[in-house]
């Protein structure tokens, strides 16, 4: 059976997007982002539906490498509003205050797209190295949750 629901995010999905096989399954997307989303970890959304899913929100700061223009600021917000997943985003300054479910997009992918943007990250040590961490903490985190790891508790226990 063919679903016309996005796996990872619940919108419609486009035929110009290619489909996925996961298990004998063929799986569609709304978009390229939500494709590639599901191909890191497809065992986190090739069962259950969307509205079954919990958001696993992050709120980050991003450093830039210098404050954003006041006339380029209105045209980044709305394409990281853009992206599948993503909640708030403000500029303020060399500060780029940003939410997100993790469950649709990872900050690897949002620096992915300021970088295509043209918007600089700071690229001091300090900050490189503390990317790189939060870039580990999401895998693992995605890595986890697909494995099913702490949801136990959660469960009803046998019989209930
Ligand atoms: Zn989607």
């Amino acid at each position: 059976m063919i679903s016309d629901i996005c796996p990872v995010c619940g919108m419609a999905t486009v035929a110009e997007v290619p489909s996925v096989e996961h298990h004998q399954m063929y799986f569609h997307f709304c978009s390229e982002q939500c494709r590639e989303t599901f191909e890191a970890t497809p065992q986190l959304y090739a069962s259950g539906t969307v509205e079954k899913r919990t958001p696993v929100i992050k709120q980050r700061n991003l450093y830039l490498a210098e404050a954003c223009a006041a006339e380029d600021m209105k045209v980044n917000e709305a394409c990281l509003k853009e992206m599948m997943g993503v909640k708030e985003v403000h500029f303020q300054g060399d500060r780029l205050q940003i939410s997100y479910d993790l469950m649709q997009i990872t900050q690897a992918r949002i620096e992915q797209l300021l970088n295509e943007l043209g918007v600089p990250l700071d690229n001091s040590w300090w900050q490189r190295v503390q990317r790189g961490w939060t870039h580990n903490a999401e895998e693992n985190e995605l890595d986890n949750l697909a494995r099913g790891d702490g949801a136990c508790c959660n469960r009803s226990p046998p019989g209930a």
